[in-house]
């Protein structure tokens, strides 16, 4: 079975992506994790969701871009998001990636960028979560978020924390203090074990702890992970703590446990669900794939059924 570090370096094969994308043999396969390629594709799914009392994020596919022109396309595509969330009256927010933005450029460029989008979503009373990505990012996007913070209010920006890497309880307890709204998340790149906890148990403990602190700060955090253990940690908790549906939401990334996204929001609890769509599937596809090596199977049932 090819392992899951194979998978994700498998994400970042550039030559591979190029080959992937111009496929339309290829793009059948990514309907399992991914709305669709165009923007009307996200919107039409957003309104089922929005009909099952669920909300969504938009995510438009594309990281590490390699030029200004390009990142430039990407602040027009979610200024036009943002527009047409308006338009539509969908229940959604956005998520953004500050390399999308041209953070592998220059970290200014990225800073304003992601700035113009956080204003005219703050103009419009809607929310801009930044993502999370690899390692190699994790200080320079959260010194940004906090740029964005001081000048933006609580409820327009928030960021992502990953239970994965070995700083994310002192990142939490600084961010907390902002305060700052947080989704955190198990993380879904390859770290190495000096940076990040190798064994999924710590990953796990860090994700309960961490989920506490959230929990425990009064401010709306986003609970993202389709484990029933971190799930049922949460529920526990805030039951213990008498602390209200309402004042949290889970999240959940487009096709995965389905019937759980389900059953929570009919048990009244607030759930978002991420909703990824464009062209650039690869990366967002390939790790997918490795957070669940059985899923190459799925894959590779339907490439053989044609
Ligand atoms: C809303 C949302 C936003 C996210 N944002 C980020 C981010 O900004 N940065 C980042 O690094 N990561 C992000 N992630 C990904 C996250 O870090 C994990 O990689 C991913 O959620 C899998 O972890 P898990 O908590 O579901 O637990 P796991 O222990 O990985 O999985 C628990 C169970 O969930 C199901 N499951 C999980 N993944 C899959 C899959 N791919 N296919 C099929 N079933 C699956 C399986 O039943 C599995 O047994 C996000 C996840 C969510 C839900």
């Amino acid at each position: 079975m090819i392992s899951r570090s194979a998978l994700i370096w498998l994400s970042r094969q550039e030559g591979l992506k190029d080959f992937a994308t111009r496929f339309g043999f290829f793009k059948k396969l990514t309907t399992r994790f991914v709305a669709g390629e165009t923007i009307n594709d996200a919107i039409d799914y957003i309104k089922q969701l929005n009909s099952e009392n669920c909300t969504a994020s938009f995510d438009h596919l594309n990281e590490s871009v390699g030029s200004e022109p390009e990142a430039e396309k990407e602040v027009t595509e979610y200024l036009n998001i943002l527009n047409r969330i308006t338009e539509t009256q969908i229940r959604s927010n956005v998520s953004i990636k500050l390399t999308q933005f041209g953070l592998g450029l220059d970290h200014e460029l990225a800073y304003r960028n992601a700035r113009r989008v956080v204003l005219d979503a703050q103009q419009r009373g809607n929310f801009v979560r930044v993502d999370m990505e690899d390692s190699s990012v994790t200080q320079v996007t959260i010194d940004i978020f906090k740029r964005l913070r001081s000048e933006f209010g609580l409820d327009d920006v928030g960021i992502v924390l990953q239970s994965y890497l070995r700083r994310t309880y002192a990142d939490a307890q600084e961010l907390v203090k902002l305060p700052a709204r947080i989704r955190i998340c198990k993380g879904a790149y390859n770290e190495p074990p000096e940076v990040a906890f190798p064994d999924k148990k710590d990953v796990d403990a860090n994700y309960v702890k961490v989920m506490q602190l959230l929990l425990s700060s009064g401010v709306y955090h986003g609970i993202a992970t389709h484990d029933p253990k971190m799930i049922d940690a949460t529920l526990d908790f805030v039951q213990r703590e008498g602390i209200g549906k309402e004042k949290f939401e889970f999240q959940m990334l487009f096709g995965i446990r389905r019937d759980l996204q389900r059953q929570l929001a009919r048990d009244g609890f607030n759930v978002r669900i991420y909703v990824p769509y464009g062209k650039h599937w690869y990366p967002y596809f390939m790790r997918r794939l490795a957070e669940r090596p059985a899923n190459v199977w799925f894959v590779m049932k339907n490439v053989l059924k044609g």
